[in-house]
């Protein structure tokens, strides 16, 4: 056992109903061997009030920092962590002339495992230990991710991209094997430890109908495995998918029409959006993943935050590397705290702003 002393920033847990940030300017953390043998948080709070059912217990005071709970990384790619900072004009080029010459290497379960265990050590460094990953189309680049994730501990959830259209040949899968690969995986790794498996479908433009449809059949059969995808980033691609499906009202619809639309479903980016879309989101209980580093760098537009807060639908930050540029531009929701806020006692609420 061993305690730290110093600024503690923590969350109420979950279902509280005001999600609450706390701030203990001088606080204790005690934490033990948990079950598995990786040290857990034992207690946490003021120290006037903890120290003294900690007595001998070895304490190292660390004055004038902030302990604070690890970031979530909404969205991000981990086959994408050599090609960071990669310039194009716009999504379509950037995914034709760096992400699938890229993501083809993952065919080799070597290379998988070698960027794996870089890319979990990355996220660890940058403060990071909650993820929602896409891996590749290959079913052993998500092997590999989960096995790095497993021996680190980390909290990862991640799926076999869908792809089977509108993809170069080594990334393109098909329709009937990729469905029966996610399957298997999701058996495999879901609710292992602390991993999840996402339902992953690219994005709407690189999947057929009978791809999405039988994503959707999944995502019925085992509601309490994520899905992700992408949505509504550029304008050039929302085009593309009203040509693709144009009986859908939008391309969020389009998800929505196959059933990829319910609660654990997250969509990044979420920035072309009119008022229905928004309400569509809110309806479903599905959240966006908002990307800002990614959205600037490959000049994709803005979240709309009120927009968002007006409906009411959910929403967090995440990275998106490699369209994203830094693994450190995930963030939690920091509290709106006022000075007179910060002793002890539940801080405003953590809406970002
Ligand atoms: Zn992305």
């Amino acid at each position: 056992m061993k305690a730290y002393r110093a600024a503690i920033l923590r969350f109420a847990a979950d279902g509280d109903p005001h999600r609450c940030a706390i701030y203990d300017e001088d606080g204790l953390l005690v934490v033990a061997p948990g079950a598995s043998g990786v040290p857990a948080v034992h207690a946490v709070g003021p120290y006037r009030e903890l120290a003294a059912r900690f007595p001998g217990v070895e304490t190292e005071h660390l004055a004038g920092r902030i302990i604070a709970p690890g970031f979530v990384d909404l969205h991000i790619h981990y086959p994408q962590t050599n090609m960071i900072g990669a310039p194009a004009e716009g999504l379509l080029p950037w995914l034709e002339h760096y992400t699938f010459p890229e993501e083809k290497r993952f065919a080799a379960s070597e290379y998988s495992a070698q960027v794996a265990s870089f890319f979990i050590a990355e996220l660890l460094r940058n403060g990071v230990t909650s993820a929602l990953a896409f891996a590749t189309s290959h079913p052993n680049s998500v092997d590999a991710l989960f096995g790095a994730a497993q021996a680190r501990g980390m909290r990862l959830i991640t799926g076999k991209v869908l792809q089977d259209r509108h993809s170069p040949d080594g990334l393109r899968d098909e329709t009937e094997q990729s469905l029966l690969d996610t399957e298997r995986l999701l058996a495999k790794w879901h609710g292992v430890g602390r991993l999840g498996y996402a339902i992953t479908p690219r994005f709407a433009p690189s999947c057929t109908p009978e791809q999405l449809r039988g994503a959707g059949l999944l995502a019925a059969k085992h509601p309490d495995v994520w899905i992700q995808s992408h949505v509504a980033e550029n304008r050039d691609e929302v085009a593309w998918v009203r040509e693709l499906f144009p009986a859908a009202r939008s391309y969020l619809s389009v998800y929505q029409d196959f059933g990829l639309l319910r609660e654990r479903a997250i969509y990044a980016h979420c920035i072309h959006f009119d008022e229905a879309d928004r309400a569509l989101m809110k309806e479903s209980g599905a959240a966006a993943a908002v990307s800002p580093t990614s959205n600037l760098f490959l000049g994709s537009g803005f979240f709309d935050f009120r927009g968002a807060d007006r409906v009411g639908y959910r929403y967090g930050l995440a990275s998106d590397v490699g369209g994203g540029t830094s693994f450190t531009r995930s963030t939690p929701c920091w509290p709106r705290t006022t000075s007179a806020a910060r002793r002890s006692r539940p801080a405003a609420s953590c809406a970002p702003d």
